[in-house]
């Protein structure tokens, strides 16, 4: 069996790893590098244009980052954290524009304004105070409001036509808003990466076993789905951006950390509509409010895609339940993760959150009349015949041990490492492939504190400054950009000309 030695391995060639590989090699050109992918492609699970929803998420429209509290106030944390980090994404791809490591932005991201929509007195009352809540801060200070229906219609044309006139309405709108082919930007990072040396990628090869080597090396074991042939690669550090499949892994790798984790697979579909005279009419993402008890990313939109030069409309995404933890995984994924050491967190999340499940089972017996029905909640005139339906890929929700309540349901995404930092992983599945930047410099900050130290922790590490070269929130403490105003403007702005998003 082949043998071989690597600075840094990294499992899957989705949006996180080429991310990750392509910081590594910028702050360290001399690594050896070596991404693994069970599939013949790079970017075909998840970050695939056609298997997420392409949304750079920034908080602008996603109302279920702005939960409604108790007293009717809104809380607007989550939101305010999530716009910064999609501003790092958009200051890294920046500088990978100006060095010409990507390619002229229109062929991986859009200008497409972000528009949250909804009707109802309640739902009314809710945008108008999450947007006095957000438009005081800088971050969201160019957030437009109306109610009015004819300032509405200029907005988003289709989802006002053929609308009751006297249905009380109102939406919310950023204009520098973005759609965004993630599947593109890491099939183009990897091509930059492939032009380097000490670096390489392998398709078609599965990672089967993981263990601890000698001399603190991870010894991983790889199959060639085509030829069959194993082969043993010892890495001085392991990032697992396996997405769904990262579980199965961190279960083989017997590590401590992950006891009592399980996976939560939702599967999604898509409404689209390829149709010329339909899609030029419609610009923008409008995203509505979530039913009760739908997992947080399962808001209903009515979105621009741009997806290799084509624009089409998607609307979506109807939930479903699966037991595969990758779109291309195995019906036994859920099943084979089950051990005794998260049997009862499952059970407990299972009878803690019926709305969830009562919502999936709602989910899946939509048929495509439902579907059509909901919409002609967006978009009124949809006619069947120009709406087909697609699959999305597999969001895989962390389940884990809690104090209280024996097992919890996250929605969002972890950076699991282990105690001596030589192996890291990152979980869950939300806001997604638009944080990719931001939970990469999470990962390496875990990973490498000494190199990333900032200048107010004493000495600032030879990676930080290299990083803040390129993405200028960088070099200054943690949160800066949300309340150093002019660093904002100066870093969107010139976001907003290198990726031409106004
Ligand atoms: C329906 C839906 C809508 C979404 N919408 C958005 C959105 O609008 N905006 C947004 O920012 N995010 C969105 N997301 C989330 C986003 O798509 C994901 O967070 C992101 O793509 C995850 O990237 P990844 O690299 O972690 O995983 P993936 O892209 O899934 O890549 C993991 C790779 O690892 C490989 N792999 C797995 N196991 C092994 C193994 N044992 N050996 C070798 N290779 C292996 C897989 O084949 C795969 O290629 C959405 C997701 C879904 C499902």
């Amino acid at each position: 069996m082949e043998t071989q030695k690597t600075d840094i391995l990294l499992v899957g060639a989705g949006i996180m790893s080429v991310t990750l590989a392509t910081m590594l090699k910028e702050l360290n050109p001399d690594f050896s590098i070596i991404i693994v992918e069970r599939l013949d492609s790079v970017a075909a699970e998840s970050t695939s244009g056609w298997n997420n929803a392409g949304t750079g998420h920034a908080a602008y429209c996603e109302l279920n980052y702005t939960p409604e509290q108790v007293d009717g106030s809104i809380e607007i944390a989550k939101a305010l954290k999530i716009n910064r980090a999609f501003e790092t994404s958009l200051q890294f791809w920046s500088s990978l524009v100006e060095k010409g490591a990507l390619p002229a932005p229109e062929n991986f991201i859009n200008p497409t304004p972000h528009i949250s929509f909804v009707w109802g007195e309640r739902n009314v009352a809710f945008l108008k105070s999450r947007f006095e809540a957000l438009n005081q801060y800088a971050q969201f200070a160019d957030m437009e409001y109306s109610e009015d229906p004819e300032v509405l219609k200029e907005w988003m044309p289709l989802v006002m036509e053929g609308r009751d006139p006297t249905q009380k309405v109102a939406a919310t709108r950023v204009s520098y808003g973005s759609d965004v082919d993630f599947g593109s930007v890491a099939r183009y990072m990897m091509e930059h990466l492939e032009k380097q040396d000490n670096f390489e990628l392998a398709l078609n090869t599965d990672v089967v076993v993981l263990k601890r080597g000698v001399d603190q090396m991870w010894k991983v074991e790889m199959r060639n789905n085509k030829t069959g042939k194993m082969r043993v690669i010892n890495a001085g550090f392991v990032f697992l951006g396996a997405g769904g499949g990262a579980f199965s892994l961190l279960r083989k790798a017997e590590l401590d950390e992950v006891g009592g984790y399980a996976g939560f697979p939702v599967s999604g579909q898509w409404l689209v509509c390829r149709s010329p005279e339909i899609v030029e009419k419609h610009w923008g993402k409008v995203y509505g409010k979530a039913s009760i008890g739908a997992p947080p990313m399962s808001v209903p939109h009515l979105d621009t895609r741009i997806i290799d030069g084509k624009k089409a409309l998607l609307f979506g995404p109807f939930a479903g339940f699966t037991m595969r933890f990758l779109k291309n995984g195995s019906s036994w994924d859920m099943i084979r993760s089950i051990s005794l050491d998260n049997l009862m967190p499952i059970l407990a999340v299972s009878l803690r959150n019926f709305d969830l499940l009562r919502y999936l089972i709602k989910e899946v017996l939509k048929n495509q009349k439902a579907r059509m029905k909901s919409l002609r909640e967006y978009f009124p005139n949809a006619r069947d015949e120009d709406w087909e339906l697609a699959y999305a890929g597999q969001r895989v929700q962390i389940i884990k041990k809690h104090p209280n309540k024996i097992g919890k349901l996250e929605f969002g995404t972890e950076v699991l490492a282990t105690e001596d930092k030589t192996l890291a992983a990152l979980l869950g599945a939300s806001p997604g492939a638009s944080v990719a930047v931001a939970a990469m410099i999470e990962l390496l900050e875990s990973c490498f504190p000494e190199k990333m130290a900032r200048k107010e922790e004493g000495k600032e590490g030879e990676w930080r400054t290299k990083l803040g070269q390129m993405i200028e929130s960088q070099r200054y403490e943690k949160g800066r950009l949300g309340y150093d105003r002019d660093l904002l403007q100066r870093v969107r702005q010139r976001n907003i000309d290198i990726l031409k998003l106004q």
